[in-house]
């Protein structure tokens, strides 16, 4: 289909972002048309805002207007135990639960040899200096699906030597799931039901 330069501009950007088909792409890129001037610039301006003003905290990697984030900042967090997720949709899901006080550590990503995704493309690199600390616990919640129990294996091959406690959350979760999808009761449970291993 052909339209105005303007228009197929924003249509094939619109289709680059994930989920997004050329159909959906061009609803939205009608409706953006049909927004007044105003919301056009609040809606440009939030991505700009969103993407120079938000970074990864050093520490976890987790999503931050400051370095280090908000929870490895807090004094109030039980600084023994690291929650290892893999991304920071995690991390809000595990908090909605209030069950869990300690620190996180987001992987970005999990481990997949089917599409050539190995440890160094995932951000494993600052989670070992972080067990130098007073780290006892190192438990491994990425998803409950064949890339997140490879990539829990992975870790729990190189954290055990260190000496640390390598715990994997429980299988109430549904086999093959998104942790951030889970409900607040069954990852609580996971988390409880955790072993050792
Ligand atoms: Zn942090």
């Amino acid at each position: 289909m052909h339209y105005p330069r303007a228009m197929g501009k924003l249509i094939g950007e619109l289709s680059k972002l994930p989920g997004i088909g050329p159909k959906t792409a061009q609803r939205l890129a009608f409706y953006i048309l049909g927004l007044s001037p105003g919301r056009v610039k609040e809606l440009a301006n939030s991505i700009i805002d969103a993407k120079e003003n938000m970074a990864y905290c050093s520490h976890c990697n987790n999503l931050t207007e400051n370095d280090p984030c908000q929870i490895c900042n807090s004094t109030e967090r039980d600084r023994r135990i690291i929650c290892v997720v893999e991304s920071p949709k995690d991390v809000i899901a595990m908090e909605k639960t209030g069950e869990y006080n300690g620190l996180y550590h987001i992987l970005h990503g999990s481990i997949s040899p089917m599409d050539g995704i190995g440890p160094d493309d995932i951000k494993i690199n600052n989670l070992l200096p972080r067990l130098k600390d007073e780290v006892e616990e190192v438990i491994l919640a990425t998803d409950p699906n064949t890339e997140g129990d490879a990539t829990a294996m992975y870790l729990a091959r190189l954290l055990k030597p260190l000496g640390v406690k390598v715990t994997r959350i429980a299988h109430g979760l549904p086999v093959g799931s998104d942790l951030e999808y889970a409900d607040e009761v069954t990852l609580s449970r996971a988390l409880e039901g955790r072993r050792e291993m």
